[in-house]
């Protein structure tokens, strides 16, 4: 990490950032191409991060987490991203699920998966359907009760995680509307393949597959929340999670920009050094002024989750600012190296790709912005 990189303002005690990064530069880096290029699910760093606490830092401590804000969190994602994106988005599907049950979940749901996934269990957040996207108010997927249990049948895409997964979040459909289930993978009639849609040239933890319900028997009591009010409980787990993929996004923006700066310090162009042109000074202020803009704005989104306020607007503004600012920065930075900038064994098409993935998953642009609109009618 280069000099400016070391002094990046810490959002939380510097101690804390300190421990973070020891971990990430020892375990994540080294295997940050890797994991793209084979797109792999990142096992044994995901154990690694539980064993350490990070994966449910700001989860109560009675729950298994570690009691911490979120901005201890958003430094955990921010960090580890810096390294590595695809593990920053394993660590999001954990984060989703821990949340929606953590907010919507009933008291025996908490106890039962709650502490498992402070301590490493893998889950994924599955929402989407072929027909259903961005628009979940009616899903394809439904869920009846049986007088006993609920039963699920219908098939979810794009997976985040999946390949890997113990444990599913579900939304499907039943009698009183789109409802959130929790499924634990080794339930009879679960299963997964991989899909046209499954490798993405972006986020690459692994195939995004598709998970197969048929005639899936979950408990009653497996129930995620209200029949009939997933779509809430969904888009409030949500609000939480952009949070963090603005932080993903921000580790991205920095890794970028540091490695950018190092080779603009070093390589020498007509008798000067690259850093030494103002055009590309210019870059670097342009690149770090929203690098810092984005980061407050993630500050407050993370303060505004502690307070449980405005949770449809800073969050927004989080995300939408942040993954554009990583996009337009990993973009600038290949342009900064030149030809060294799109060669395959250069991290820069990692950060471009990751960057741009990440505009669209988690919450596109165009439906950050209709939330804000909503928002700021109630103004
Ligand atoms: C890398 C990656 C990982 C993903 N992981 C998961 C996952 O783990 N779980 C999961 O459930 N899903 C996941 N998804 C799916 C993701 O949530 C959807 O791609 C997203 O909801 C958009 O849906 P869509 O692709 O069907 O686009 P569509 O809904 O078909 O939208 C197409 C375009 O129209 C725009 N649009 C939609 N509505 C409006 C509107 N009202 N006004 C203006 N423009 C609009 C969209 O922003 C988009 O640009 C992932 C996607 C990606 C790329």
């Amino acid at each position: 990490m280069s000099e400016l990189g070391a002094r990046w303002d810490p959002m939380v005690d510097e101690r804390f950032v300190h421990r973070v990064r020891a971990f990430t530069a020892e375990r994540i880096a080294p295997d940050a191409d890797r994991i793209d290029r084979e797109d792999v699910y990142p096992v044994e760093i995901m154990r690694a991060l539980a064993r350490e606490g990070f994966s449910a830092i700001f989860m109560p401590e009675q729950l298994g987490g570690g009691g911490q804000s979120h901005r201890h969190a958003l430094t955990v994602f921010e960090e580890v991203s810096y390294a590595s994106a695809a593990v920053g988005i394993s660590l999001i599907t954990v984060l989703q699920a821990q949340t929606i049950l953590r907010l919507f979940g009933n008291p025996g749901l908490q106890a039962r998966y709650l502490p498992k996934l402070a301590s490493g269990l893998l889950a994924s957040y599955a929402l989407t359907e072929a027909n259903h996207g961005s628009d979940i108010r009616t899903l394809d997927t439904s869920a009846s009760f049986d007088g006993n249990n609920w039963v699920l049948n219908g098939e979810k895409s794009f997976i985040t995680s999946g390949s890997a997964a113990e444990f599913f979040i579900i939304l499907a459909q039943t009698a009183k509307g789109v409802s959130a289930f929790a499924v634990p993978r080794d339930l009879p009639g679960v299963s997964t393949y991989e899909g046209s849609n499954s490798a993405t040239f972006g986020l690459r933890n692994g195939p995004h597959i598709n998970l197969v319900l048929k005639d899936v028997a979950i408990p009653e009591d497996h129930l995620i929340g209200e029949d009939g009010k997933g779509v809430r409980a969904a888009v409030t787990t949500l609000d939480y999670s952009r949070t963090m993929a603005a932080g993903i996004s921000m580790g991205i923006a920095r890794a970028a920009f540091d490695q950018a700066l190092e080779r603009a310090t070093h390589r020498v162009v007509f008798d000067e050094k690259v850093i030494q042109k103002q055009g590309i000074q210019w870059y670097f202020a342009d690149m770090l002024t929203r690098i810092d803009a984005a980061r407050l704005l993630n500050a407050r989104a993370a303060d505004a989750l502690d307070a449980g306020v405005d949770l449809s607007r800073y969050p927004s503004e989080a995300k939408l600012f942040a993954a554009k600012t990583a996009t337009d920065v990993a973009s600038l930075c290949v342009q900064i190296c030149g030809a060294y900038g799109v060669m395959e064994s250069a991290p820069y098409g990692r950060y471009l790709r990751d960057a741009k993935a990440y505009e669209i998953a988690g919450g596109s642009p165009e439906t950050l912005k209709n939330t804000l609109a909503k928002a700021i009618q109630k103004f």
